[in-house]
């Protein structure tokens, strides 16, 4: 398969019709390719009597063609991924016909030159892989990241002082500590980091491990974690998913995002957050209420998200792996102090310039 050059090319100068040379748009090295009546160099097959340009490991190039733009399947200047197998047809059809049936060049003089195979089989092998297409990003990504980073950097949001981070004795034992993250981010859910805090802060004060919460009853449980959102069902949660855990993991959490969601009260967001920081692991992004909210204001979804989880599958699939710790971290601060869900603080936004949600009055 040869290269493929760009279609911000400086059109070439040759005139309409002509054909490229054997070995496309560069010139070979070494090669001096004899001029034919034009002035152009001669094709494959077109009297210049030579197969392919004989590159630097001595190896033939394939016979080069330039296909339209249109024809290419692309229309946004982006250097194009179609398989050259796909217009062999077309392709055979017009070297047949001669200049008149080579494809012409578009309106903006656009154009493309892929390899192909050619009869005698010397091109491309059967079921070699296709070209990728360059990953899709959101415009402006980098940028905005960064203004976040800077809007950030007093670290001053309740998520920094109050976080599911803060909520575990760093003294206790790993084992003791993993499981009180774990319940922090029980308690979290649809609950503003003040209360979880102080939830967490009375729960250690009884000495928080497996074994003393299977021995509270349901009601003390119920009085100490109250008022979190939700607590009936996250004291039934935790006493289900505390005897799971002395039972099947020895009184630790799992280490895998796949066991950890099959706990009573456990979902994707906790999951990965409970391996980013009980685990040390990264295995995918945190993604809550405000990294969904925030995300898809900066567009940062290809198209818009329904829930937290479809926005953590898009944000995977482009965002660089060494910021999905990060992101969590700074986007639920920025959520809570600039993108606030209602009435978002856009006058005092550094990204609203470029932020295709700001409200600019
Ligand atoms: S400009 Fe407004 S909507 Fe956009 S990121 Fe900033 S605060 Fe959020």
């Amino acid at each position: 398969m040869g290269t493929y050059p760009s279609p911000r090319d400086p059109p070439s100068p040759r005139p309409a019709g002509a054909r490229r040379a054997v070995g496309g748009g560069r010139p070979c090295p070494g090669a001096a390719p004899a001029p034919s009546a034009a002035g152009w160099p001669r094709a494959a097959g077109a009297g210049g009597g030579t197969k392919g340009c004989v590159g630097i490991a001595g190896k033939e190039s394939p016979p080069r063609v330039t296909l339209p733009w249109a024809e290419a399947g692309r229309a946004d200047g982006e250097p194009t991924s179609v398989s050259p197998k796909k217009h062999l047809p077309s392709l055979a059809a017009s070297r047949a016909a001669g200049a008149a049936r080579v494809p012409k060049r578009s309106a903006r003089g656009k154009s493309v030159a892929i390899a192909y195979e050619s009869a005698q089989g010397d091109g491309a092998e059967e079921g070699a892989p296709e070209p990728k297409r360059p990953k899709w990003e959101p415009r402006n990504w980098r940028q905005q990241l960064e203004r976040i980073r800077e809007m950030r950097s007093s670290r001053d949001a309740p998520v920094d002082r109050m976080g599911v981070e803060k909520c575990y004795d760093s003294s206790a034992p790993p084992q003791v500590m993993r499981y009180q993250v774990l319940l922090s981010l029980m308690l979290s859910s649809q609950t503003k980091d003040e209360v979880t805090s102080a939830a967490m802060l009375r729960l250690r004060q009884r000495g928080l491990t497996v074994d003393s919460i299977l021995q509270m009853d349901d009601v003390t449980l119920g009085e100490i974690i109250y008022p979190v959102g939700f607590w009936r069902n996250k004291v039934k949660y935790i006493k289900q998913t505390t005897a799971i855990l002395k039972q099947k993991y020895g009184g630790d959490i799992p280490s895998t995002v796949e066991e950890l969601v099959k706990l009573p009260g456990v979902g994707p967001k906790m999951a990965h957050l409970a391996m980013h920081i009980a685990w040390n692991n990264v295995s995918g992004i945190g993604v809550d209420t405000h990294v969904h909210r925030i995300t898809n204001r900066l567009k940062w979804v290809k198209k818009e998200t329904r829930s937290p989880e479809e926005t953590r599958v898009a944000l995977e699939d482009w965002l660089p792996r060494d910021l999905w710790r990060e992101i969590n971290w700074l986007l639920v601060g920025f959520g809570q102090q600039t993108c606030l869900p209602v009435n978002p603080r856009c006058r005092e936004c550094l990204n609203q310039d470029i932020c295709p949600a700001a409200k600019r009055r």
